[in-house]
């Protein structure tokens, strides 16, 4: 079963340039996946054409088997939560509380049958001493917990993490981490799309996805797509990310040099380095 199908799809803000070009990808159903790549390559634009936030000019999506239209966005759009970059942006309600209420209400739960629920998401993402704070009272990290708090309350089959913890500090990223291993472990069955420019947390994905200029450049197990000699050749992305991407493997014990040691990579990818 897949999650997301995503068939030749290309996408413009302006009716005229490109910036998604005949992309192509299948995601399965429970997967991890990162998406990489510089600002600008298409990552963002991406993820909101699989929510039908934007439509695509050409291809198709199909969302857990269903083609992603005018009359399915809306159910769609309630299997698939959505965490953004700014924890400011995302909050509907005026307390924790509301907040939680609003994904529960999304799910037509009746109003009498929310308070154990709301407790029960607030506890899971450790908020429940916070319920009746206001979220602009809230440091970084916790927004963001109250905003995944809200999403989860949603029951949806799959999350996007839309470089959800880019303005946090290391503590609060370290939670969202933390946390988001724990929903794995409590929900095998939930596919997790993170837009992500944290190398450690690109190399423990089940997949990586590679965007360069609105096309997918690589995909592939973490492993893969670092010792694909060809394509560290042909890649765009900055050394010090393949780099980091490297030590981060090699933390897990994976090794990288199935073609060449990362000394002989880097000389052959950068040779004026
Ligand atoms: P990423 O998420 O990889 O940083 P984006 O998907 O945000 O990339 O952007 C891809 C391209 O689309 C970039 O050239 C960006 O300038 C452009 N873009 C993004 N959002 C808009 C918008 N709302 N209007 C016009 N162009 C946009």
């Amino acid at each position: 079963m897949f999650a997301v199908e995503i068939n030749d799809v290309s996408f413009s803000y302006d009716g005229k340039n490109n910036v998604l070009h005949n992309v192509s990808f299948s995601i399965e159903a429970g997967n991890y996946i990162a998406i990489v790549g510089h600002n600008g390559s298409g990552k963002s634009t991406l993820s909101k054409l699989i929510l039908g936030l934007l439509e695509a000019k050409q291809g198709t999506i199909r969302v857990f088997g269903q083609e992603l239209n005018e009359k399915t966005v809306r159910q769609i759009r309630q299997q698939v939560g959505i965490v953004f970059q700014n924890p400011d942006n995302q909050f509907i309600g005026s307390t924790v509380r509301d907040d939680i209420a609003f994904g529960l209400e999304n799910r037509c739960i009746p109003h009498e049958e929310m308070e154990p629920l709301i407790t029960y998401y607030a506890q899971k993402v450790n908020m429940l001493e916070h319920l009746d704070k206001e979220p602009s009272h809230l440091s970084g990290g916790q927004k963001q917990r109250v905003a995944i708090a809200g999403v989860l309350a949603m029951h949806p089959q799959m999350m996007i993490f839309d470089e959800a913890t880019v303005m946090l500090d290391p503590k609060g990223r370290k939670e969202m981490d933390a946390l988001v291993q724990e929903m794995r472990k409590e929900h095998p069955d939930l596919t997790i799309l993170s837009i992500t420019h944290d190398i450690e947390e690109a190399s423990r994905a089940d997949k990586v996805i590679i965007m360069d200029q609105g096309k997918v450049f690589a995909y592939g197990s973490p492993k893969e797509v670092l010792s694909d000699e060809k394509m560290l050749k042909d890649i765009d992305l900055k050394m010090p990310f393949l780099m980091e991407l490297s030590a981060a493997l090699q933390k897990q014990g994976i090794s990288v040099d199935s073609h060449a040691s990362f000394d002989e990579m880097v000389v052959s990818v950068c040779p004026s380095d």
